[in-house]
């Protein structure tokens, strides 16, 4: 067997042509844009990228894009006060704080001013409970994102056996989450893992989010599992043995051009859909009043 690629870009374009017209009918609706802020902290030239495509992506779908830069030497307290002045902004409807922050800030505090209601990158507690007890809410934008790309190949999950490889915070663990939400047998496996290869060769899916080249080998997978690869390594290499595992699986996920256009189509997707609910629950309390 030889495996289908999963296109990313294809479905990320699809999404970003949906989040288009909804803003634009979000625009009709109010006379002004969905609002993405985005805060950037320090002088890391990789974030300043992130942060540029972001800001260029909202320009091409109509949402408006606040950047807001702020210097390395900025305190805990300084960036929690710009936080939750955007939180309490009405202008504003999704709140992105790019990940990392300089080390002497503490990032937890910073992401915890964000009002979970413009949580679009899925960063804070209230988010991360409301994705672990399957309720409604935003997700993490890369876990999203892979769950939409699986969605959109019609992988069946429930009473599958899943493999997450990696835990953090913003993809591992949240994915594994949103795949329990769906009925998966999910396994966890990290650094501390004995039997990766045994883990990887159970499940009819396996998600790789480790950051670390062709880790896991492509002789491990079950013939006809999907494969999805977010590991993004210097010189466009995933973390899958991308070309011996396309020989074994159903479907698989390429780097470049795979999980990585999901993270902003699901971002924006969900400042609209942030946008959106903000202006109902608005005229929902003016009904009430
Ligand atoms: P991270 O915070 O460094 O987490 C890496 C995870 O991999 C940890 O849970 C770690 O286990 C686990 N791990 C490390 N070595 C391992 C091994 N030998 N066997 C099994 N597990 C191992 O990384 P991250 O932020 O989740 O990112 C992971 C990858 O995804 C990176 O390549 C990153 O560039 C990519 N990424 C892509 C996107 C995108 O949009 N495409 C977005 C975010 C990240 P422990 O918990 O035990 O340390």
């Amino acid at each position: 067997m030889r495996a289908e690629d999963i296109d990313g870009r294809l479905i990320a374009s699809t999404t970003l042509t949906a989040v288009a017209e909804r803003a634009d009918q979000f625009r009709h609706r109010t006379g002004s844009a969905p609002c993405l802020a985005t805060v950037l902290v320090g002088d890391d030239p990789a974030s300043h990228t992130y942060v540029r495509m972001k800001a260029n992506r909202c320009d091409a779908t109509g949402i408006d894009s606040r950047r807001i830069a702020l210097p390395d030497e900025t305190s805990t307290s300084e960036l929690v006060d710009t936080v939750r002045g955007l939180s309490e902004d009405p202008r504003v409807h999704g709140i992105l704080l790019q990940h990392p922050v300089p080390a002497h800030i503490d990032e937890r505090a910073a992401f915890e001013a964000i009002a979970p209601h413009k949580d679009v990158d899925g960063v804070t507690y209230a988010t991360f409970a409301a994705m672990a007890m399957a309720r409604e809410g935003f997700h993490s934008c890369t876990p999203g994102g892979i769950l939409r790309l699986l969605d959109a190949y019609d992988v069946p999950l429930s009473g599958r056996r899943a493999v997450v490889i990696g835990r953090s915070p913003i993809l591992g663990l949240p994915m594994g989450m949103l795949l329990l939400a769906r009925d998966a047998t999910v396994t966890y496996c990290h650094s501390k893992t004995a039997d990766l290869g045994e883990a990887v060769a159970a499940s009819d899916l396996v998600v790789a989010a480790v950051g670390k080249p062709e880790l896991i080998k492509g002789s491990w997978i079950k013939p006809g599992a999907v494969v999805i690869d977010a590991g993004y390594n210097p010189g466009n290499v995933g973390d899958v043995e991308y070309e011996v595992a396309r020989e074994r699986a159903r479907l698989i996920t390429p780097v470049p051009g795979g999980v990585g256009p999901m993270t902003i189509a699901t971002l924006l997707d969900q400042t609209v859909d942030a946008a959106f609910h903000q202006l109902d629950d608005q005229t929902e309390s003016v009904k009430r009043s």
